[in-house]
């Protein structure tokens, strides 16, 4: 599920698998969060009218990943119903979105592209670098993100000229060192690919964020040692991403770090909202207009893309 298992534990893995039973337990699992996440907001709202509340702005980034992971209709119905989810919540112009050049967005997709372009949002990189022959060799995951960032950038050229891709993430398949230095050598400047205190199992292959808290907020990425938060100030600023709603009821664990901005990153693919047969998953659509709904109800925040948010980070911290 989007909001509450693992990135590659999609609701629709679960149909895949037919197991109705885990359905079941997901969706009890959801709708517990969800409900507890809507105490602490209310919470939260309380605290605020009892001039309580905290200083510190709150921005929101809503991001998508532009995956399909096999799912038909994945983008054709998936990305409409995006748009149209963000549009009745007044989100145009604040959304990320993580283009996934391996599914030949800017060849077999450039309308919805163009549309991301129009509507004010960002595009940015998402590469899945497991998906390379070679995924130790530096010189394949550097050429892997440049080459994808090219094409991305130059089809955004076309529309805006001085368009300049600035934020990465990663797909939770793979993740290295190496890849955090080609980020560096690249130019990067904002990172949201690690997910504090989770795991993934990964086709056998172990991806650990348990080293990083739960609590922690942005913070300075160092390539060299890339899961521990640097308090030194480098070029890339890592910005953590939550399934959802995992990070949000920390909101005061992270308050009591300072008064900088907190960043909450929320995560969705097309795919989510699309059923293994090609239709639209209509539960899932539900749950996830409730995330935004909930996000909406935070007090002192804001929608911005997470290069507005890691800009401000930034600012903050100079
Ligand atoms: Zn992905």
């Amino acid at each position: 599920m989007i909001m509450v298992a693992r990135r590659y534990m999609s609701s629709s893995d679960i149909y895949r698998r037919g197991n109705k039973l885990k359905l079941v337990w997901k969706a009890t699992n959801l709708l517990f969060r969800h409900a507890l996440f809507l105490l602490e907001v209310l919470l939260e709202k309380a605290m605020a009218r009892l001039g309580k509340g905290r200083d510190g702005k709150v921005y929101i980034c809503i991001t998508v990943d532009g995956d399909a992971h096999g799912i038909p209709n994945a983008l054709e119905k998936g990305m409409p119903l995006l748009f149209k989810i963000f549009d009745r919540n007044g989100l145009s112009g604040k959304v990320t979105w993580f283009i996934n050049e391996r599914y030949d967005w800017t060849g077999t997709y450039p309308h919805l592209l163009q549309q991301i372009l129009y509507r004010g949002d960002r595009l940015e990189v998402h590469c899945h670098i497991e998906s390379l022959i070679a995924r130790d060799d530096f010189v394949q995951i550097y050429d892997e993100i440049a080459r994808d960032r090219q094409k991305i950038e130059s089809f955004s050229r076309r529309y805006l000229p001085n368009y300049r891709i600035s934020c990465f993430r990663s797909g939770s398949g793979d993740r290295s060192v190496k890849m955090m230095q080609a980020l560096e050598e690249l130019g990067f400047s904002y990172d949201s690919s690690i997910t504090p205190g989770e795991s993934f199992d990964v086709y056998g292959k172990m991806i650990s964020d348990k080293d990083v808290p739960r609590s922690r907020n942005c913070y300075f990425l160092r390539p060299e040692e890339y899961k521990v938060p640097s308090n030194k100030p480098t070029q890339i600023v890592e910005l953590p991403v939550y399934n959802a709603l995992y990070g949000t009821p920390r909101l005061r664990e992270k308050e009591k770090e300072s008064d900088y901005p907190i960043v909450i990153t929320n995560l969705i693919h097309p795919y989510n909202l699309v059923k293994k047969n090609g239709e639209i998953n209509k539960p899932v659509k539900l749950a996830y207009e409730w995330v935004v709904a909930l996000l909406r109800m935070i007090p002192n925040s804001e929608f911005v893309t997470l290069l507005q948010a890691g800009e401000a980070w930034r600012k903050s911290h100079s």
